[in-house]
């Protein structure tokens, strides 16, 4: 297999039936299996009467993808030895060693989830560890990738909006811009986050505070797109429409604070920290939805059709709502602790409720922005390199300023330690 296939080591056993070997995905190009078949599902299956039957054996002639498991290992040798040269992997693979799990109660207080029992990367991760362990299936794993995929689909809508919009020199198309920009930083930076959590304790705070700080600036984006093309017609040129990016400024500032604050009460008062971070996200939130809720909230009184732009509002209006609630309600593991510890906890169901929500957004604000250029033209409401641009460059740094007076200690107390271990082995 190893001159034909491609080997992905990717999460944890499917099936752990008799016979079957290690599940695996059966590449382009396999015929029906002599002596090997598929078993259940994408399970590669040993069939017992083939023992005996040298010539059965077939010679794999297409790509294979694995999935490592418990115990993939050994069935992986044992594989290869029942193949008799048939089944040739590099000993590399074979002496492949992924990084060992901890259950709850073995990993420190500040990086146990709520309800979800095991699974648990070692608290002292190397970051190659960390990598790796993005390829092993554990209690974080569909976090890193429902945010690292995502992130790849943004890039690549914002790759096609680039060749067909002047983004240059259109000053109109800048809000767009903008928020193009910081929907694709805020999935990446939300896996990067996810990947590099279990380094040290304080490295997983900072991670988290610039998790925080890239979904607070992507409110800000919001507010941005939102401010120049889904607001109201009678609130254009308002004192709220000559504020709104000043304002939403103010809030991702206040967001970034408060959420990163959180972390350094979530020990001691738990609920008190996931009130502060939820507050945090939703204060922004209420703040830049406030022009769609009141266009929502008139097309239903005047009883006219939604606009395609209205409808994928509506849809987004759904899905942040249903992100939110899966946020702060930590369903389903809190119904069955440790039966989602690996798939189907409440923080994946997050990230995805997250993401398909953003798309909508993301349709609803190209829709409103192709359909309402002329009307904005006309009344004098076009965007300006300050409000769209330099709106995101200020509070990129005031954003930056803030991680970095809450990760200082941080920092100051990893390098006070390593110093003074230093000291005492010196010793
Ligand atoms: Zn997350």
């Amino acid at each position: 297999m190893s001159t034909q296939g491609s080997v992905l080591a990717l999460g944890k056993c499917l099936a752990c039936l008799e016979f079957m070997l290690f599940p695996v995905w059966r590449g382009i190009g396999a015929s029906s299996a002599v002596g090997w078949s598929q078993g259940w599902g994408r399970c590669l299956r040993w069939e017992p009467d083939s023992r005996d039957r040298g010539t059965r054996i077939p010679v794999f002639d297409y790509p294979v993808w694995l999935v490592f498991c418990r115990r993939g290992r050994a069935r992986l040798r044992e594989a290869c030895q029942r193949g008799r040269g048939a089944i040739r992997l590099p000993t590399d693979l074979l002496n492949l060693k992924l990084p060992q799990l901890f259950d709850i109660h073995q990993v420190p207080k500040v990086f146990r989830e709520d309800s979800i029992v095991s699974g648990y990367r070692h608290p002292r991760s190397s970051a190659m560890d960390c990598i790796l362990s993005s390829f092993q299936m554990n209690n974080e794993t569909i976090n890193i990738w429902t945010h690292f995929l995502p992130t790849w689909y943004f890039v690549w809508r914002f790759l096609a909006l680039c060749s067909t919009m002047n983004f240059l020199s259109d000053s109109y198309t800048w809000p767009l811009l903008v928020y193009m920009l910081l929907i694709c930083i805020y999935p990446f930076t939300s896996s990067c986050a996810h990947t590099f959590s279990s380094m040290s304790a304080e490295s997983r705070h900072i991670c988290y505070f610039f998790d925080y700080g890239a979904l607070s600036l992507y409110s800000l984006g919001c507010a941005i797109s939102y401010g120049y093309y889904v607001m109201p017609d009678c609130w254009v040129n308002s004192w709220i429409h000559q504020h709104f990016v000043l304002i939403a400024i103010g809030n991702s500032l206040f967001c970034t604070s408060i959420s990163c604050y959180s972390r350094f009460v979530e020990l001691q008062f738990p609920k008190r920290s996931k009130a502060l971070r939820t507050g945090a996200f939703v204060v922004p939130f209420i703040f830049d939805t406030a022009p769609l809720f009141y266009r929502v909230l008139t097309c239903f009184w005047d009883g006219s059709s939604p606009s395609d732009a209205l409808s994928s509002h509506c849809y987004h209006l759904l899905f942040a709502f249903l992100t939110c609630f899966l946020f702060t309600a930590h369903l389903p593991e809190r119904l069955a602790p440790g039966r989602f510890d690996y798939i189907g906890h409440s923080h994946q169901l997050f990230h995805i409720s997250a993401v398909v929500g953003s798309h909508f957004q993301m349709e609803g604000v190209i829709a409103d922005m192709t359909s309402r250029r002329a009307w904005f033209q006309l009344h004098g409401a076009m965007p300006s390199f300050l409000g769209t641009i330099g709106a995101l460059a200020v509070s990129l740094t005031l954003n930056l300023a803030v991680i970095g007076i809450f990760s200082a200690p941080l920092l100051w107390r990893t390098r006070n330690g390593s110093t003074q271990q230093q000291a005492c082995k010196e010793q």
